[in-house]
């Protein structure tokens, strides 16, 4: 069946800056959409802040089984309401990928438990080195590739991630824990930090390789009978799938 993908974006540099429009002219959400839409197993959705209901719905959100999350300028204007959802809906089993600026998105926050904060400075070249080539998101990822992305170093809030699977190295000598890995509840997460939205990376081939592997790895894994998690896995009829309870 195929992995039901959810791509929300704030959709603000695209509309209101000339170089962000250039790179992406219908938002970052819709070339997420364009290269996923390749993937025969992947059926994606796209959705915005000034959507009604802030783009999700509960029937979207319910139905999404990994949900893709670009922000930056607007993260105070998502409700608490829908970041609670959300955070239901992961520890219940949604797979989770928070790209680039989420880091300070309030479901990062809510979900991982910290602040998200880190060092940050000027574009530049950032080779992403592979630290995990057996993980099934470094599948067919050479060793290291490169990128002109902005500075985003350690120290890094977040809590010890499962798996690191790429560090990333700019040429003004700072590191970053780049692609890490983490597990809430039944939910997988996946933080990336490409994608600045005047850098062009979502068109590497690279990256999108990343996170096509990343939307596999994340989707929901379907737990057999005798699973008792107070809400989180129903057995009863009509309810939501995954639906968790906090
Ligand atoms: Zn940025």
């Amino acid at each position: 069946m195929a992995i039901n993908v959810t791509v929300w974006n704030e959709f603000h540099h695209e509309k209101t800056d000339e170089a962000v429009k250039a790179i992406y002219p219908d938002g970052i959400h819709a070339y997420i959409k364009s290269f996923l839409d390749k993937e025969e197993d992947m059926n994606v959705t796209i959705c915005s802040l000034d959507e009604p209901e802030q783009g999700l719905t509960d029937e979207l959100l319910n139905k999404t089984d990994v949900l893709l999350w670009w922000g930056h300028m607007r993260h105070n204007d998502v409700s608490d309401e829908l970041v609670a959802k959300v955070r239901a809906r992961v520890l219940g089993g949604m797979g989770f990928m928070p790209l680039h600026s989420a880091h300070h998105s309030k479901p990062f926050k809510a979900i991982l438990g910290t602040t998200g904060d880190l060092t940050w400075g000027r574009n530049q070249t950032a080779i992403l080195w592979n630290l995990c080539p057996t993980h099934p998101i470094a599948k067919g990822i050479p060793a290291h590739f490169t990128l002109y992305e902005e500075l985003y170093a350690e120290p890094f809030f977040i809590p010890k991630p499962d798996d690191l699977i790429f560090g990333t190295w700019y040429e003004d000598g700072n590191i970053f824990r780049g692609g890490a890995t983490f597990t809430r509840g039944l939910g997988k997460i996946f933080y990336f930090h490409p994608g600045h939205e005047s850098c062009e990376s979502f068109k590497n081939e690279y990256v999108q390789t990343v996170i096509k592997n990343a939307v596999r790895w994340c989707a929901p894994v379907e737990l057999k009978d005798g699973f008792k998690l107070d809400g989180c896995i129903h057995q009863q009829d009509g309810d939501a799938p995954y639906k968790a309870s906090i």
